[in-house]
């Protein structure tokens, strides 16, 4: 059946390539690891999210798009424990504390490593985003597929920045309405 774009906020959304875009990470991934400046394509998954999000299509890359949430999608599909997410999944803090460790750490390895070059450049990159699916996968298996999408750093930001930009439009629409 084909699958149909939406509109959200007055906004369009694509319809969904979750089926298939796994093959983006899985190829991409392979790829870097033979010719490290192709880890340069990393920053292409990193600030898709964010500028679909400034467009003011909120989530429309994970729910729509995002070539780790459709792989772990189907690697969890295929093995999948459902254990109970840690209680520290939960918390408040958590999803903050983890977004300023990965990112904290990304821009420290930028500092260190842009110096040295595109292919230091690309390699790093690739390790971070590998490092990231990894994590993404473990928690796909021993919990839910997409338990990755609760915590991850790119599904915060964006989340982040659709909630600035709705809460921006209701002040908007009240000073008209005022
Ligand atoms: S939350 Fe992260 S991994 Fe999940 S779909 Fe969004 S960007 Fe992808």
């Amino acid at each position: 059946m084909r699958k149909k774009s939406i509109t959200v906020g007055g906004k369009k959304w694509i319809p969904s390539i979750q089926d298939w875009s796994w093959i983006i990470s899985v190829l991409w991934m392979t790829a870097a690891n033979f010719w490290h400046p192709f880890g340069l394509f990393g920053f292409v998954c990193m600030f898709t999210p964010i500028i679909i999000a400034i467009s003011g299509r909120g989530k429309m890359h994970c729910a729509r798009i995002c070539p780790r949430g459709s792989l772990i999608g189907k690697i969890g599909a295929i093995v999948n424990f459902g254990l109970n997410r840690p209680k520290l999944y939960y918390k408040k803090w958590f999803r903050p504390l983890l977004w300023g460790v990965m990112m904290g750490s990304f821009a420290v390895m930028l500092i260190l490593v842009v110096p040295r070059g595109i292919d230091a450049l690309g390699f790093a990159v690739l390790i971070f985003m590998e490092t990231a699916t990894v994590l993404a996968i473990i928690n796909g298996i021993l919990f839910t597929p997409r338990q990755w999408c609760t915590i991850c750093p790119m599904g915060f930001t964006s989340g982040n920045i659709r909630s600035f930009k709705q809460k921006l439009l209701r002040r908007n629409t009240k000073d008209v309405t005022a």
